[in-house]
């Protein structure tokens, strides 16, 4: 059995060289889910057909950009496309399941 990367490696790795499995390393076919978030963390579950990984990528809040101060939007009649609910604590199991086990968060 493999060792997975560690966060630090895995993230060196798909800086360096784009997307992998931090198990199996290998590149192609990765399947990849909408990502969502969790307050200032963006997740994107992440599945790996060749060994059958499967993990959350973790994307914090590294800024923001500001578009220009004259354009606005008015207060009111504005409608966002998706709704902007932080959801810190989704119970939905990973695999969709009732009940299904949740993936421990990184540290
Ligand atoms: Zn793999």
């Amino acid at each position: 059995m493999t060792m997975p990367l560690t966060p630090g490696a895995y993230v060196a790795r798909v800086t360096q060289q784009g997307p992998c499995c931090p198990v199996c390393q290998q590149d192609t076919q990765l399947l990849y889910d909408s990502p969502s978030m969790e307050g200032p963390t963006i997740l994107q579950e992440a599945m790996c057909p060749a060994c059958g990984a499967r993990w959350r990528d973790v994307y914090p809040l590294s800024g923001y950009v500001l578009y220009a101060l004259d354009d606005v939007v008015p207060t009111s009649g504005y409608v966002m496309h998706t709704s902007m609910v932080s959801r810190t604590d989704d119970p939905r199991p990973v695999d969709g399941t009732p009940g299904g086990q949740r993936h421990a968060p990184q540290t």
